[in-house]
């Protein structure tokens, strides 16, 4: 278990469920705790709240669980598991292939890897990178039905219970990171929301009765609360995207195309993109060759500011609606998705080269991003440069890559209103 670290609509474990039970044999879940590239302490700590809650409950359904620190292949091997078979869930994540394809050198027995982490499995949905939401639409379209219709998977005990499995258990890895750590704004109330997958349901349920019938018209309104907040639960795997667009679809109601737009198309495009590019999909390569041309045909344009990364690190711009959107993220792991291209297209706008601008965006997003290393951040930094859309008039740095304004976001909501509330609190520390 490394990327679906939840009990429930886990295809994963699933599939291990009914293999232990074929074999009558019992089940070990394993989760390896890595140098995951680019995670900070933060990261850590809220990832190690949730796997110790779903730690609890597979043991209470009979199935033995194992944190250990390391690389999977390695751990393994050290830990001389006579094991059956091994099932592993997926991630495009380099550091997840890489580790998948050395366990099955290290090992004799079946690696199976198990998709469940789309809601279209990847190599099902598209045999190669799509250009754009126009192309992979009608392959989604075509293949969503049969998942979205498809069983429920909950937790279920295996026939042959891990009691008598003699595994170390490590269980002290859940406070590697400590817990004491929890941010707080101006009013007291902490600015990271609950780990874990009870935490993401309570959200789900309450954006279901609160927030969907609303979403398409408040989605794009950084001054509400008007999107769902589940990122970072589907980032580290808590909840199912599946489960939450079946759990959308029985709620129905007038924003649900705009809801599955989001959760499904553009979520899967992201993982495709990654999927397919596994070498760079978080480097400058990964921009398409339009876009690098034009952008490269205005290098020479006059900034009206110049940046550095530490610069926008520290919110220190000129701009309040900048540095309020770098607040947010600095404060709660995220930055609403309309202040989110903001963001990114302007450390386009002020930085020496497009290149350090992509460096710089994708570097600050990785770190400080509660929901970031995943492949909707990768996508969605290169999109500020140009990927999955299309060349639009001519301006000067952007060339024909889409531009954005302050002057924009003030005739689309209250911006100044966004900037007094992120620009004037600031977390402490309890
Ligand atoms: C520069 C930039 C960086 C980004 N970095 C990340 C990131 O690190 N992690 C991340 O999950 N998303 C990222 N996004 C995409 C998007 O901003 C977030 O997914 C969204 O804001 C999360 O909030 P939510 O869960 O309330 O979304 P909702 O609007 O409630 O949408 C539900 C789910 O749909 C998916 N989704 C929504 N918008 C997008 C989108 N534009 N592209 C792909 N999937 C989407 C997400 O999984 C999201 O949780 C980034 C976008 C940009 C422009």
């Amino acid at each position: 278990m490394q990327a679906a670290q939840r009990t429930d609509d886990n295809p994963a474990l699933w599939h291990a469920i009914s293999e232990a039970d074929r074999l009558v044999l019992p089940l070990l879940v394993l989760f390896v705790l890595g140098d995951f590239p680019e995670a900070s302490a933060v990261h850590f700590r809220w990832m190690l709240e949730g796997l110790e809650d779903t730690s609890v409950r597979l043991r209470d359904a009979g199935i033995a669980f194992s944190i250990q620190r390391g690389d999977p292949a390695v751990v393994v091997a050290r830990m001389g598991l006579k094991a059956a078979m091994v099932i592993c869930d997926a991630s495009p994540h380099r550091w997840a292939r890489s580790a998948r394809v050395r366990l099955t050198a290290e090992i004799t027995v079946p690696v199976i890897e198990v998709d469940g982490e789309s809601i279209v499995p990847l190599r099902i949905a598209s045999a190669k990178q799509e250009w754009a939401a126009r192309t992979i639409r009608p392959k989604i379209s075509a293949a969503l039905g049969v998942y979205l219709e498809g069983p429920r998977l909950p937790l279920r005990a295996p026939r042959k219970t891990a009691d008598q499995l003699d595994v170390p258990s490590n269980d002290g890895l859940f406070n590697a990171y400590g817990k004491s750590l929890n941010p707080v704004d101006l009013t007291g109330k902490p600015v990271l929301p609950s780990s874990g997958s009870l935490a993401a349901e309570t959200r789900l349920n309450s954006f279901l009765d609160n927030g969907l019938d609303s979403y398409d018209k408040d989605r794009n309104d950084p001054n509400l609360s008007g999107t769902s907040g589940l990122s970072p639960y589907l980032h580290f795997g808590q909840i199912s995207a599946l489960a939450v667009a079946r759990a959308a679809r029985i709620h129905e109601g007038p924003s649900l195309p705009a809801f599955l737009e989001q959760l499904v198309l553009r979520r899967e495009l992201c993982r495709n993109f990654a999927y397919y590019r596994p070498d760079d999909y978080d480097a400058w390569s990964s921009v398409p060759a339009w876009a690098v041309r034009t952008l490269g045909e205005h290098a020479n344009d006059p900034r009206d500011y110049l940046y550095t990364r530490s610069d926008f690190e520290a919110a220190a711009t000129h701009d309040p609606y900048w540095n309020a959107a770098q607040h947010q993220l600095l404060m709660t792991g995220t930055i609403h998705n309309y202040m989110r291209m903001y963001w990114g297209k302007m450390i386009l706008a002020w930085s020496r080269t497009p290149r350090e601008a992509f460096e710089t965006a994708l570097g600050l997003n990785d770190r400080l991003a509660l929901d970031g290393r995943d492949p909707n951040g990768w996508a969605g930094v290169a999109w500020c440069f140009g990927l999955h859309d299309r060349p639009w008039p001519q301006r000067a740095v952007f060339g024909t890559v889409r531009s954005m304004s302050a002057a924009g976001l003030k005739r689309k909501f209250d911006a100044d209103a966004y900037a007094r509330t992120w620009n004037n609190s600031q977390p402490s520390k309890q």
